[in-house]
């Protein structure tokens, strides 16, 4: 006898998981239960208050939505009066001035040497292959070695953290746009701004609570008694299908669904060959630094969302202006507003962690975030162990294995490192990913998510399912 049980059960309240656990109550089956080992919803879709009352969340998230089912999600969550809509204006700081992005469209802001630089390795590349071997050379070919020597080689070391030789390809489709060389040439020639930001180009932010707020007021709709937070898988018996958590009480399934990282699922089924076999999945550690200051945002950061930071003049690859995305991500607004930075780490590219907020600072000065003197009232620290889920060139050959395995243990790994899949990982598909779960084990319907990345990125809402309203 176990203590507890349900024919279906979830690892995972963030937005994987309450997707799937949604989706069953809608459709009326209410044999289930979700387990987290964190006392609240939202996984590394959450966010948290400091002790001077900044929210920050875990990284910054822009919402995307591919899926009908999503901004219905959305607007149950806070409705429509529960978000601010922004332009998405971000930009590239680098020569000790801020770019425009798309970085490639605006190169008449860089100096001249930069601008031959980037228009000779498009040229070199007109008329030639596409080389996919893998990121590197998918980058080189696609972009030419200027643009790659400038912008998109150091940055992309900088967000992955791994080499771009390490890195397959082929999670790219939707994510890295080619490149027009009579459009670089044509803005180059008449100083022109092409910018990626317009009224048709939004995205939409909780106006309290961080993006966590979404998911803590759709985790409030699962039914309470569904739900056991605060306690950790352990370890799972596939043979017997029972689960221990970390407090000793075993829980019984007929189907699991997790969204905790594939590697860790291996690791508490105790398979050495899982074990291995995900030991090859490559992934990046996010230190997320959140800066609480005096104030408002000096007015050449005053609209901004989010910058690029390629190169070597600051730590960070990313830094949003997170009071922008709402005054209430900060304890007093109009008086006060805030910055978060984005730092990776890995075995190929170490940080110290003695230094790091010191450099990430400093770092702010030098790209002119923030100036000497002013007034930061907080700093705010968060390593995630597992940020980035890196598309490593074994990463397909791998799932196509373990995914399968786990299948036949009527395991069902999905989500951002459920399912290791970068291109399907952003909470709009996280959250279909568990919706899509559901649907298949009650109905046997296909997992487009999972399955067809390029087509489900291709378009807004490109497969909706007749009944999907039920
Ligand atoms: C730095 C960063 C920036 C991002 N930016 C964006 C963005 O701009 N837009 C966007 O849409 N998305 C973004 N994302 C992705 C977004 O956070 C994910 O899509 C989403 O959180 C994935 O949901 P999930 O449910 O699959 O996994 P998670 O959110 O990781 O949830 C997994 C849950 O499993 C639980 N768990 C793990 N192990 C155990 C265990 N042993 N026992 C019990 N419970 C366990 C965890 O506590 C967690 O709650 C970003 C993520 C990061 C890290």
């Amino acid at each position: 006898m176990t203590d507890l049980g349900a024919s279906i059960v979830i690892i995972g309240l963030g937005p994987t998981g309450i997707g799937a656990a949604l989706r069953l109550q809608e459709l009326g089956h209410k044999d289930f239960l979700v387990i987290d080992r964190a006392p609240q919803a939202g996984g590394l879709a959450g966010s948290v208050v400091d002790p001077q009352g900044f929210t920050w969340d875990y990284g910054g998230h822009v919402q995307f939505s591919h899926y009908e089912k999503f901004d219905q999600a959305m607007e149950l969550a806070l409705g429509t009066d529960g978000f601010f809509q922004h332009q998405r204006e971000s930009w590239v700081y680098m020569k000790d001035r801020f770019v425009p992005y798309p970085f490639q469209y605006n190169l008449h802001r860089l100096p001249k040497s930069d601008q031959q630089m980037a228009l000779a390795g498009l040229q070199a590349i007109q008329g030639q292959p596409q080389n996919k071997t893998n990121f590197d050379t998918f980058l080189r070919s696609s972009f030419g070695d200027g643009l790659c020597d400038i912008f998109l080689t150091p940055y992309n070391f900088k967000v992955w953290a791994h080499p771009a030789e390490l890195m397959s390809c082929q999670w790219t489709a939707e994510r890295v746009a080619p490149v027009s060389l009579e459009k670089v040439q044509t803005n180059i020639e008449e100083q022109k701004d092409q910018v990626s930001w317009g009224p048709n180009n939004t995205f939409q932010f909780p106006k309290f609570g961080g993006t966590g707020a979404i998911w803590r007021s759709l985790a409030d709709k699962i039914s309470t008694n569904k739900m056991l937070l605060g306690s950790s898988v352990q370890s799972i018996c596939a043979e017997e299908k029972i689960i221990t958590l970390s407090d000793g009480r075993t829980v019984a399934y007929d189907q699991l669904v997790s969204s905790m990282p594939l590697n860790q699922l291996a690791a508490v089924l105790g398979d050495k060959e899982l074990m291995e076999q995900t030991s090859q999945l490559l992934f990046s550690a996010t230190h997320i630094f959140g800066v609480g200051l005096q104030g408002q945002p000096p007015e050449h950061l005053k609209t901004k969302c989010w910058m690029y930071f390629p190169e070597s003049d600051c730590p960070f690859y990313r830094v949003t202006v997170f009071s922008n995305y709402s005054p209430n991500n900060t304890p007093r607004p109009g008086e006060t507003w805030s910055l978060m930075a984005e730092v990776s780490e890995s075995v190929h590219k170490t940080i110290n962690p003695d230094t790091l907020f010191q450099e990430v600072i400093q770092g702010m000065k030098n790209t002119k975030l923030i100036q000497e003197g002013d007034g930061i009232l907080s700093e705010f620290h968060l390593r995630l162990p597992q940020g980035y889920p890196v598309p490593g060139l074994q990463r397909d050959a791998v799932l196509g294995q373990v995914l399968p395995t786990l299948k036949d243990m009527d395991i069902y790994s999905r989500g951002r490192f459920g399912a290791w899949k970068y291109e399907v990982s952003n909470q709009d598909h996280s959250f279909m990913q568990g919706v899509e779960v559901v649907e298949h084990l009650l109905h046997g319907r296909e997992e487009i998510t999972l399955h067809r990345p390029d087509d489900v990125n291709k378009q807004h809402n490109p497969f909706p399912y007749p009944d999907w309203k039920a």
